[in-house]
């Protein structure tokens, strides 16, 4: 009997706001309602910790009376207005199309609402493997409560479920993300053997994520995929970018390590003894 080859699976997930694209959606969609203050607004909620890192959109939508205006159409408008990284496209269909026989199925786990992140994927990703906070709206279109927010934690959760359907075992398991709302789901991936790659030079990612890759450019995520797991040399990866039209024109490879000393503590002032009190001793003795 033939034998066939098993088929070598990989989860791709990655992060939406940042990670595919320049800017967060949120900022994207306040600038376009004229809304003021977004990061100030996501810097207070943050400091209270109410709610999951990257969840801060979804509490102001449904919460502040400032974003009670918001309704369905306007986050799909925002979605438009996002600007994407290049070769995002280019990067799907790379997935899509599987890296020497190996098949790389590709997923979007975002904190943005889901409006968002398929409208601005429209086309690049499908709809049904893009997961992002899910709001319930009332009859007259208001945001009236959020279902299921996919940040902080909430990202374990649906790499979990997908894990378990897809039938991917944890440590084919890549995820790709820039920021705070990645933390727990890449220390999840990493204590399960999976891969890890931070796209941003944020130290509190970097010293998590395995690997780093700085680039504007959006099929730089499949270098440390190239190289790590499927073992490729430097000048199969340089063809492999090429064959798809991309000359590498720089690839710096940096190890960072990012110290600061405390500074010496002030030596204590001892006090002189003054002048006039050492001549009174001098004479007194
Ligand atoms: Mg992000």
């Amino acid at each position: 009997m033939k034998k066939t080859k098993p088929i070598i699976e990989y989860l791709v997930a990655s992060d939406f706001d940042q990670t595919l694209s320049f800017n967060d959606s949120g900022i994207v969609l306040c600038e376009m309602l004229g809304i003021s203050g977004f990061e100030a607004r996501v810097a207070g909620l943050s400091r209270t910790h109410l709610v999951q890192q990257g969840a801060e959109l979804a509490y102001l939508l449904r919460h502040d009376p400032e974003f009670r205006m918001v309704r369905r159409e306007h986050l799909v408008a925002a979605g438009k207005l996002v600007r994407l990284k290049k070769n995002v496209e280019l990067l799907a269909e790379v997935f899509r199309e599987g890296i020497d026989g190996a098949h790389f199925p590709f997923y979007v786990i975002s904190a943005s609402p889901m409006e968002v992140v398929r409208s601005a994927l429209e086309g690049i990703v499908p709809a049904e493997n893009i997961y992002g906070t899910e709001l319930q709206y009332a009859a007259n279109g208001e945001i009236s409560a959020v279902r299921r927010v996919s940040a902080g934690y909430g990202k374990v959760t649906v790499l979990q479920d997908l894990e378990a359907r897809l039938h991917i075992s944890p440590d084919h398991t890549i995820y790709v993300g820039d920021g705070s709302s990645d933390h727990h789901v890449m220390q999840h991936v990493n204590s399960r053997d999976g891969h890890t790659i931070a796209v941003s030079e944020a130290k509190s990612i970097g010293r998590i994520a395995q690997r780093t890759i700085l680039s504007d450019n959006a099929l730089s995520v499949v270098l440390p995929i190239l190289e790590d797991i499927l073992r490729w040399e430097p000048s199969r990866i340089r063809n492999f970018f090429a064959g798809h039209g991309l000359t590498l024109q720089d690839w710096d490879k940096i190890r960072t390590d990012w110290l600061t000393f405390h500074e010496p503590p002030e030596e204590a002032e001892v006090a002189e003894p003054e002048e006039s009190l050492l001549q009174e001793e001098a004479l007194a003795g």
